[in-house]
C-alpha cells in the first residue's frame, strides 16, 4: 500500500483537512497529531476501518480503543448515558488528554470495546485533530499510530518509520506537546478509578471529583494470570530493543553502579547535564527536576537508545509526583519493571 503524507500545518488548512477527512469516510486508515501522541485513526462505527487498525498495528484484539469527538453532544451516540461526574470532567478538562471510560451504547461494536460494556471517550485539543473529527463528521477510534509495543510516536517521523506502507495516510502535523498518552480514568466503578496515568493529574482529578482511586497496576508488574481493569496494562509496552534497567537512588550511587556493571554495549538514559560525566553512550530525558519536559521527552529518548545500538541501558529513576508517576508508569513498563534500588 502506498501511504500518502498529508503536510498540514494548522487546522486553517482545509484542503489538508478535507483530504484526511475524505479517507476517514471512505473507510480508511489515517495518523494524526493529538497533543498527546500521535493517533492511528478510523471510523469508530465503521466496523471493517476500525478491525484495520488492529492489523496495521499488530495490536492484540482484547485491547480496547479509544474514540475520539470534537464536542460534547457528540458523547451522547457512543454511551448509555452520561453522569454528573462524567459531565464535571468534560467542563474542566476537555479539549485535553482525559479519557473517560463510560457504560457503551449500542452504536459502539464489541471490536472499538474488545468485548467489554464500556467505552473510552477523549476530546483531544490538538487543532487538527479535532477540525478532521469536524470534517469527517463521525468519532474516530484512534490508538496510538506506532507498532504494538513500540514507544508511542510523538512525531512524525516515528509515526513514519513504523506505519509506512501499513496504512492509507499520514498528516505531518508538527510535534506533540504533552509527549505521553492521556490520562484514563473509569466512571463505570463505584469509586472513580484511574486506569492510566498521563497528562491530567491525580492531583487535579480529586479537585473536580473527590475520591478517586489508583488502578493497583499502576505501576505494579501484572501478573500472568491476573485480569487488569484496562486490557493494555497487561502488555509490555513502549519497549526500545535494548534491556532496559531502572537504578534507583542518588545520581553519585549511578555512576558507581554504572562504572562496575558496564561494557562497550552499555548506554545511559539520564537527566540533563549528568550524561557528560558518564563516559558512555547517552540519551537524556530532560530536565531533572520537570516532569512536564521528561514527558515530552521520554518516548523520543526511547527510541533514541535504539540509534546508540546499546544492549543494555541503566535509566534514572524519574519522580513520581505530578505527571511524574505518568512518566514512571511508562518508563517502568519499557524495563518491564527491572528496577534495582542502590
Ligand atoms: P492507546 O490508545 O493505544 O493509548 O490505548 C488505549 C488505552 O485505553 C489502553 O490501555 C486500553 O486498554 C485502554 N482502554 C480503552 N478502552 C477501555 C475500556 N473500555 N476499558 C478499560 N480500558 C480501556
Ligand atoms: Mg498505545
Amino acid at each position: 500500500m502506498i501511504t500518502e503524507i498529508i503536510k498540514i500545518k494548522t487546522a486553517e488548512d482545509t484542503a489538508g483537512i478535507k483530504t484526511a477527512a475524505e479517507i476517514l469516510k471512505n473507510g480508511g486508515l489515517v495518523a494524526i497529531p493529538t497533543e498527546t501522541v500521535y493517533g492511528l485513526a478510523a471510523n469508530a462505527f465503521d466496523e471493517n476501518a476500525v478491525k484495520n487498525i488492529f492489523i496495521a498495528k499488530g495490536r492484540p484484539q482484547d485491547n480496547p480503543l479509544i474514540v475520539h469527538i470534537s464536542s460534547v453532544e457528540e458523547i451522547y451516540d457512543l454511551v448509555e448515558e452520561v453522569p454528573e461526574k462524567a459531565m464535571k470532567l468534560f467542563e474542566k478538562f476537555s479539549p485535553g488528554p482525559l479519557t473517560v471510560i463510560l457504560k457503551k451504547s449500542e452504536k459502539i461494536s464489541d471490536t472499538v470495546s474488545a468485548g467489554l460494556d464500556t467505552v473510552a471517550v477523549r476530546m483531544p485539543a490538538n487543532k487538527i485533530a479535532s477540525a478532521i473529527i469536524k470534517e469527517a463528521g463521525v468519532p474516530l477510534a484512534a490508538p496510538s499510530a506506532n507498532l504494538s509495543g513500540s514507544p508511542s510516536p510523538t512525531c512524525f517521523k516515528y509515526v513514519f518509520d513504523d506505519m509506512n506502507t501499513r496504512i492509507d495516510a499520514i498528516v505531518d502535523g508538527g510535534e506533540s506537546e504533552v509527549g505521553l498518552e492521556s490520562t484514563v480514568i473509569t466512571l463505570a466503578k463505584d469509586v472513580p478509578t484511574v486506569l492510566r496515568p498521563g497528562g491530567i493529574t491525580v492531583e487535579q482529578l480529586r479537585e473536580v471529583l473527590g475520591e478517586v482511586e489508583i488502578d493497583s497496576g499502576i505501576l505494579k508488574n501484572i501478573e500472568a494470570d491476573f485480569t487488569p481493569a484496562s486490557p493494555g496494562m497487561k502488555y509490555k509496552h513502549y519497549a526500545p530493543k535494548a534491556d532496559v534497567i531502572i537504578l534507583r537512588g542518588s545520581f553519585e550511587s549511578f555512576k558507581e553502579y554504572v562504572s562496575k556493571n558496564s561494557d562497550e554495549h552499555t548506554a545511559v538514559l539520564c537527566f540533563d547535564n549528568e550524561g557528560e560525566e558518564m563516559n558512555l553512550p547517552f540519551v537524556t530525558m530532560g530536565d531533572k527536576n520537570s516532569p512536564d519536559e521528561q514527558g515530552q521527552r521520554l518516548f523520543t529518548a526511547l527510541r533514541q537508545i535504539d540509534e546508540t545500538g546499546a544492549k543494555t541501558v541503566y535509566a534514572r529513576c524519574p519522580s513520581q509526583t505530578g505527571i511524574g508517576l505518568a512518566v514512571c508508569n511508562r518508563l517502568f513498563r519499557a524495563a518491564a519493571f527491572r528496577i534495582i534500588e542502590i
